[in-house]
C-alpha cells in the first residue's frame, strides 16, 4: 500500500480547514485579481480622439467613422472586443497619457448579437476646416496639440483660434480688422491645402 505524500497530506487537511481553492461563480459573482487584464474600453473625456491606437493595433480591432452634416462633425471611434487580442499596444500606445483606451476587470464578453453587441463606441466632435470642410481632426485632439506645444501655439492660427474657441474666447474683433484688407482666410481654422492658398494668395 502507497502511503500519501506528506504535502498531498497537508494540502487535503487545508482544504478541508479553509475551503476548496475556487470561487463559488456562479453562485457568488467572480471578482477577477487586480492584475487581471479584461476587457479594453474607451474613456470618452480622456481620449481624443488622434487615432495611434488604431494605427498599432495588430488586430484590426480600433476602427473609426467620421461623419459631418452641414458645418459640424462627429468621430465615432469602435473598439471590437470579439477582435481584440488584449496585447495592450494601443493603451501603451495612447497619447493621453495611456487614460484613452485601457484594460478593465471587465471578463464577462459572451454576447448574442455579433452586430450589436461586439463592440463599444465613443463620440468626439471633429474641427472642420473653415473653408473646404474637410475634416482636420478633433476637437480636443487641437487642444491636446496646442497645450503640449505652449507658446508656439501662437505660430499656427489654425491652432490658436482652435484653442480661443476651446475656452470660449473668440476673437471677432481680429478677423473683422483683417476682412477689411482681404485677408481674414488667413486667421481661420484650416486645412493644410487651403492654408497654403490663402498664405499665398494676394488679394
Ligand atoms: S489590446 Fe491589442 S488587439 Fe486589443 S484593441 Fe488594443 S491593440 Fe488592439
Ligand atoms: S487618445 Fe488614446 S484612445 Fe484616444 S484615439 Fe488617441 S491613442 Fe486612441
Amino acid at each position: 500500500m502507497k502511503y500519501p505524500k506528506l504535502r498531498e497530506l497537508k494540502e487535503a487537511v487545508k482544504a478541508i480547514l479553509v475551503g476548496p481553492y475556487t470561487s463559488a461563480f456562479p453562485k457568488k459573482p467572480f471578482t477577477p485579481h487586480p492584475n487581471f487584464r479584461g476587457q479594453y474600453k474607451f474613456n470618452e473625456e480622456k481620449c481624443v480622439g488622434c487615432l495611434a491606437c488604431e494605427e498599432v493595433c495588430p488586430a484590426h480591432a480600433i476602427a473609426h467613422k467620421d461623419v459631418v452634416e452641414g458645418s459640424r462633425g462627429t468621430r465615432t471611434m469602435l473598439h471590437y472586443s470579439d477582435t481584440c487580442i488584449f496585447c495592450g499596444t494601443c493603451e501603451a500606445a495612447c497619447i493621453a497619457d495611456h487614460q484613452g483606451i485601457k484594460t478593465s476587470l471587465e471578463w464577462e464578453l459572451s454576447f448574442f448579437d455579433r452586430k450589436k453587441e461586439s463592440f463599444e463606441t465613443i463620440k468626439k466632435e471633429l474641427q472642420l476646416c473653415e473653408i473646404c470642410g474637410v475634416t482636420i481632426g478633433c476637437k480636443d485632439h487641437l487642444k491636446w496639440i496646442a497645450e503640449k506645444i505652449g507658446e508656439l501655439t501662437y505660430s499656427s492660427p489654425t491652432l490658436y483660434q482652435a484653442r480661443l474657441q476651446n475656452l470660449g474666447v473668440i476673437d471677432e474683433n481680429l478677423q473683422s480688422v483683417l476682412k477689411d484688407k482681404g485677408r481674414a482666410d488667413r486667421i481661420k481654422i484650416l486645412c493644410a491645402p487651403c492654408r497654403r492658398e490663402t498664405t499665398l494668395t494676394t488679394k
